[in-house]
C-alpha cells in the first residue's frame, strides 16, 4: 500500500518538474527556427570544395597532379587529364568530388601545388532528390564560359 502512494507522489511530483520546464521555456526565446523560412548563419561550416578562380585568367589552376586525389581519405574526389596536342603536357578535362562523401577534411587543399581548391559557398542546405546531383563537376562553370585551359585540344 505504501508503494501505491509513493508511485503516486513520485507520478505527480515528475509532472510538476515537467510542467516547470515548460513554463521556463514558454516565455524565453526559441532557439529553434522554422527552417527553410528562417536560417541560420552556420560560422563553422566551411563549404564544398570548388576550384579558386586565377584573377588573371579567370581560369581554374588545377594542374592534375593528382595529389589531392591520393590524399582525400574518403576517395571522393576524381580526375581526368588527357595528353595536350599542343605541348603534350596533362589536360585536366574532367574534375569531380562526390559531396556525399566528402568530410570537408580541407586535406586537398592543404596539399595542392598551386593552390588550386578552396571551400567555397557557405550555403549548408546544399540537396538533390538523386545521388548523381551530389556527385559536384568543378570544372563545368569553366568549360561554361570557354577558359583558357578548358580549350586546349587534347589528344585522345
Ligand atoms: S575535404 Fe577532405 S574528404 Fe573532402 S574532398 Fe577534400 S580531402 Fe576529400
Ligand atoms: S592537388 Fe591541386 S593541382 Fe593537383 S590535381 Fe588536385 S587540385 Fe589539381
Amino acid at each position: 500500500m505504501i508503494r501505491y502512494f509513493k508511485d503516486i507522489l513520485e507520478g505527480a511530483w515528475s509532472l510538476v518538474v515537467g510542467l516547470g520546464i515548460t513554463l521556463r521555456y514558454l516565455f524565453k526565446k526559441p532557439v529553434t527556427v522554422i527552417y527553410p523560412k528562417e536560417r541560420i548563419p552556420m560560422k563553422r561550416f566551411k563549404g564544398p570544395i570548388a576550384f579558386v578562380v586565377d584573377e588573371k585568367n579567370g581560369d581554374h589552376k588545377c594542374i592534375a597532379c593528382n595529389a589531392c586525389i591520393k590524399t582525400c581519405p574518403s576517395r571522393c574526389m576524381s580526375l581526368v587529364a588527357q595528353k595536350s596536342a599542343v605541348d603534350g603536357k596533362r589536360v585536366l578535362t574532367d574534375f569531380h568530388v562526390n559531396y556525399m562523401l566528402c568530410s570537408l577534411c580541407s586535406l586537398c587543399i592543404d596539399v595542392c601545388p598551386t593552390d588550386a581548391l578552396k571551400h567555397d559557398d557557405p550555403n549548408y542546405d546544399m540537396v538533390s532528390a538523386t545521388q548523381a546531383g551530389m556527385n559536384m563537376d568543378l570544372l563545368k562553370p569553366f568549360i561554361d564560359r570557354k577558359t583558357p585551359l578548358t580549350q586546349i585540344p587534347t589528344v585522345s
